[in-house]
């Protein structure tokens, strides 16, 4: 990863990180800014290494609402840095809608935040002390974004690709042109001709245009093969599931399964029973070696760091405290 970092200016802090966080990117200078703050599970964490890495933030951009992306928000929003997100998830949140961060329908936590800096596709953003472009790219979910920095050629893309895939997209929330719709950010993406890719997920491309080009002919695959772009959604979701539970016990699978509203709807989406996409799902990963049974638990077998039980215990969205006008006017 030295070798990554050399790559990045020295007012560039990148970190990578395994599942269940997105990796971190500083902006040092004078207004200092955290792109993506992690897993609520880890959130103590980040904001100990922001802190000692840039000292008081001033702003946490998020490229969008997932779980591994949002989690350290409200500790660091506590800490007093404002919060950047999409208007689209800003409006959200704002309302607390039951959709937010996607967090009750993937069953996955996420602490009450605030969004502070709605932001719309072209805008300029000051980030450290740079100026960096908000670049819409939906797709792996309706609003997130890219950010672009022109002088040094740098591209923040979250979850838009990494160097190994796609992101997943979600057909059944966002419907069957979500796949085409974020193969097009890919190529809005890739026509900036980025100097250097900084991915959400794994390590940074060696090689952004042949990350790209392997990034696009995957998302067509998703475009034309809906049911492969279901089964890969409900792989990541199980699998992030697993990691978050430090594996679920292999008798109390199916029944958690059962239970989730992603796999219901993967299961209309495929035309299947729910209990035999769940059987399925599972069978077919411990299959692949994406998951196996140890001590009579299911785990994800992709490395990851542990969570603890206690810090999942967070209401979800529509639960989350009132987000106030005033509160919201507060911050800076
Ligand atoms: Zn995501």
């Amino acid at each position: 990863m030295a070798g990554e970092a050399e790559k990045l200016p020295a007012w560039v802090t990148w970190r990578r990180r395994p599942f269940p966080d997105a990796n971190l990117l500083l902006l040092h200078g004078r207004r200092p800014a955290l792109v993506d703050s992690g897993f609520v599970g880890h959130a103590a964490e980040t904001a100990d290494w922001v802190r000692a890495h840039a000292g008081d933030l001033s702003l946490v951009v998020n490229t969008h609402w997932h779980s591994d992306h949002v989690g350290g928000n409200a500790l660091l929003q506590a800490g007093g840095a404002g919060i950047a997100a999409s208007a689209p998830d800003a409006g959200a949140v704002a309302r607390r809608d039951p959709g937010c961060c996607v967090a009750e329908y993937l069953d996955q936590p996420v602490g009450p935040y605030t969004v502070d800096v709605p932001l719309h596709d072209g805008q300029v953003l000051r980030l450290g002390d740079a100026d960096w472009t908000v670049v819409s790219t939906p797709g792996h979910t309706t609003g997130h974004l890219s950010l672009w920095q022109p002088e040094e050629r740098l591209l923040v893309v979250g979850d838009a690709l990494s160097d190994y895939d796609v992101g997943w997209v979600n057909l059944a929330l966002d419907g069957p042109g979500a796949a085409a719709t974020a193969l097009a950010s890919l190529h809005r993406l890739a026509d900036l001709r980025p100097r250097s890719v900084l991915p959400a997920h794994g390590p940074m491309p060696a090689d952004p245009g042949a990350a790209f080009a392997a990034a696009v002919r995957r998302a067509q695959r998703l475009v034309d093969d809906p049911a492969g772009a279901v089964w890969y959604g409900a792989r990541r979701i199980f699998a992030f599931a697993l990691m978050i539970r430090g594996g679920i016990p292999a008798a109390e699978v199916e029944p958690y399964l059962h239970a989730r509203a992603w796999l219901t709807d993967a299961a209309r989406l495929l035309g299947e029973a729910p209990e035999a996409l769940a059987a399925e799902l599972v069978d077919g990963m411990l299959g692949s070696g994406a998951i196996a049974l140890r001590e009579g638990r299911l785990h994800a077998t992709a490395d990851h760091t542990p969570v603890t039980p206690e810090s999942l215990r967070v209401p979800y969205p529509r639960a989350w405290p009132a987000a106030t006008p005033a509160e919201a006017a507060e911050r800076p």
